[in-house]
């Protein structure tokens, strides 16, 4: 499996770093965001390291299939009906941990367009 040591989100799947998981499977890891945007906001992250989603849905679309019914999961698990998919992809687009992570926000009223 393709991982990069020096990555926060590697290590964090890797348990070198701890985290409030919420979730796991075979290929992915949910945790809460350190820094919550919404009551609920829980980043699901494959265990493999790619740099964004396109990279991912490229290289494995499988893992990223389960990483949408993971980020569902993780809403029903938390008891919301509507949630927010977010994969911020690129630096201007507000991509600051460069492993792909979907952040699930949900819990309160959101609105568009986003900021
Ligand atoms: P991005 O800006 O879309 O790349 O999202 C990165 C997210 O990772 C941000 O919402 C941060 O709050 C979150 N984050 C950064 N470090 C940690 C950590 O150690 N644990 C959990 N979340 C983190």
């Amino acid at each position: 499996m393709s991982q990069d040591a020096d990555c926060l989100f590697c290590r964090i799947a890797a348990g070198q770093i701890p985290a409030d998981v919420v979730r796991e499977t075979e290929h992915t890891v949910a945790f809460r965001d350190i820094s919550p945007q919404a009551p609920t906001h829980v980043l699901v992250i494959p265990r493999e390291h790619h740099r964004d989603v396109a990279a991912l849905a490229a290289a494995a679309p499988d893992t990223l299939a389960v990483l949408v019914r993971e980020a569902a999961a993780v809403a029903a698990a938390e008891g919301i009906e509507a949630y927010r998919l977010v994969f911020n992809t690129g630096e201007q687009a507000g991509q600051s941990v460069f492993h792909v992570h979907g952040h699930v926000l949900g819990g309160r009223a959101m609105t568009w367009p986003p900021g």
